[in-house]
């Protein structure tokens, strides 16, 4: 039997109950699938900096290097939002990005049929559903470049740079013609190009390796004319690759449009690690500890691993479509169950263990 050995960073706020949740559910699908699971939980986030003094101990980035693949929670609350910008929770995620490597962040967001009436959008805009993959560059750009206070022509002013190289560009651009390829083959490139060098550059790449992928249409859109779009017409993506700014703004816009914040999964993937998965939402701290949160997006993030890292693609599915089956039976979390009955979140993940 194959044993796969996976970090857990549970986290902080509703972070516990939601890995514990798919924890349970690898667990179940791992036996039926003759998949073995070793976990091992580090301290990430609020609970890390309460025991050890700091958001990112060493042992946990040793862990998760040293770990098959990673399953995060979520970091962050009320209590440590007072702290300076090195010693807060929200540090300790681009610490581990930056020290697994994690480039790429793919972000699927899906209506689903079930779900219609949660999306704000009008019904003949969503008749179709939609389903995006967002291919969002994690390493590079705005939040990691230069940055800084200065005295400036007005006095005070800060600065923050923006930089792209080639070898940046190229390696998320290949994933996304990559994941096109597995996919409805149609990649939006999404830049700024009118404006920034740095989205020139970027187009030029993305031109060049299209050679290479004849089978993928591609094009460009500006990402000031993406935000409409995504609203207006989202069902026209496939996929979508932009940089790490513009990525982290569209790819919150498009699982608002899912209506259900609570449903979407994400991983974060390097050349040489099996990846970070993780939901998109935070802690949750107005919920937590009070067995409400909806656990489906990170029940979804565990179904990615299995896919991405360790292409286990049906045990993968079989999660997906035990999900889709619980929320056709019309079984919702309170996030998404209109003052109806709602399942507690252990309820949510036995009706899922249930249908697997
Ligand atoms: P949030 O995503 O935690 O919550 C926003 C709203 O959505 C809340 O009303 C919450 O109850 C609800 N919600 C979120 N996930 C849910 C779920 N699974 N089920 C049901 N309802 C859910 O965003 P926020 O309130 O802006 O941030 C709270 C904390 O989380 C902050 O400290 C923030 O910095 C942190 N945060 C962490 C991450 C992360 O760990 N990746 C991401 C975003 C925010």
């Amino acid at each position: 039997m194959k044993n796969y050995k996976i970090g857990l960073l549970r986290g902080d706020g509703i972070g516990p109950e939601i890995v514990d949740s798919a924890v349970r559910v690898l667990e179940a699908v791992g036996k039926k699938y003759d998949i073995g699971f070793t976990f091992t939980s580090y301290l990430i986030g609020g609970v890390a900096i309460d025991a050890c003094g700091e958001p990112l101990p060493k042992e946990t980035v040793d862990g998760c290097l040293q770990s098959d693949s990673v399953l995060l929670g979520a970091v962050g609350g009320p209590k440590w939002d007072n702290l300076a910008g090195n010693m807060r929770p929200e540090k300790a995620l681009l610490g581990i990005r930056s020290a697994m490597g994690l480039f790429t962040n793919l972000r699927p967001a899906k209506l689903y049929p079930a779900l219609k009436a949660e999306c704000p959008l009008r019904e003949d805009i969503v008749e179709n559903g939609f389903d995006i993959m967002i291919v969002r560059e994690l390493t590079g750009g705005i939040y990691f470049g230069e940055r800084g206070y200065r005295e400036g022509k007005y006095g005070e002013e800060a600065y923050d740079t923006e930089s792209y190289s080639r070898m940046e560009i190229e390696r998320i651009v290949r994933v996304a013609f990559e994941t096109a390829r597995k996919r409805r083959k149609k990649l939006t490139s999404i830049d700024k190009a009118n404006v920034l060098e740095t989205s020139r550059l970027w187009r030029k790449i993305v031109h060049e390796m299209a050679n290479e992928y004849p089978d993928v249409e591609v094009s460009d859109m500006l990402v000031d004319n993406a935000a409409m779009q995504l609203v207006r017409n989202p069902s026209q993506f496939d996929v979508i690759v932009t940089s790490n700014m513009f990525g982290d703004i569209l790819s919150d816009e498009a699982s608002q449009i899912t209506g259900s914040i609570g449903m979407l999964p994400s991983a974060s993937l390097s050349d040489n690690t099996r990846g970070l998965y993780e939901p998109i939402h935070g802690s949750a701290p107005d919920i937590a500890g009070q067995n409400k949160a909806n656990p489906i997006a990170t029940i979804l993030s565990a179904s990615m691993m299995l896919l991405y890292a360790f292409n286990e693609r049906e045990a993968s599915e079989a999660i997906v479509s035990a999900v889709d089956k619980v929320l056709n039976q019309g079984l919702r979390t309170a996030d998404l169950a209109r003052g109806k009955d709602a399942l507690t979140t252990v309820q949510m993940t036995d009706a899922i263990i249930e249908n697997l």
